[in-house]
């Protein structure tokens, strides 16, 4: 019996590994993610802009691909997102939608160059948040302090009682 054994040809059958399946079917996925992804990216009109943008210091980077990509902190992308409910500027009564124009337009900053209005209309923005979050806080406060008042009146009336 180990003799006939012996002259069976032996053919090495070798299924593949979990880890070559896993590995191809991870470049696989990517491959089609990035299609996917530059073929978005090629239909985005700000595409080539921010090719253009020179190697700046992060200051004055940050806020020229922000404003590229329209992805910054402006009462329009706010109220895109959902986050505000209109896109006027938050920091002048001009009442127009904030934008890389009105940036340069806005009576509240006082900043000469686009890059440090950039910087002083975000700094000013967290300044209101800031102030209405305070504001909320004293209120928040001041209604503790009355309800002790109240209930402090009360147990002297019963006392006296
Ligand atoms: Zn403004």
């Amino acid at each position: 019996m180990a003799k006939k054994g012996a002259k069976i040809t032996q053919t090495h059958i070798r299924g593949t590994s979990y880890h070559s399946i896993k590995l191809h079917l991870k470049q696989v996925f990517q491959s089609v993610y990035r299609h996917e992804l530059e073929t978005k990216l090629s239909q985005k009109p700000w595409k080539q802009k921010i090719a253009n943008i020179p190697d700046w210091p992060r200051r004055k980077a940050v806020p020229e691909l922000r404003l590229c990509v329209r992805h910054d902190r402006s009462g329009t992308r706010l109220h895109r997102i959902a986050i505000r409910p209109d896109p006027y500027c938050m920091l002048c009564s001009l009442r127009k939608p904030t934008d890389r124009n009105h940036l340069g337009q806005c009576t509240a900053l006082f900043n000469r160059t686009e890059c440090e209005r950039y910087w002083e209309a975000r700094t000013k923005m967290m300044e209101n948040k800031l102030t209405l979050f305070l504001l909320y806080y004293y209120l928040l406060r001041l209604l503790l302090i009355i309800r002790i008042l109240i209930f402090t009146l009360n147990v002297s009336f019963l006392v006296y009682l």
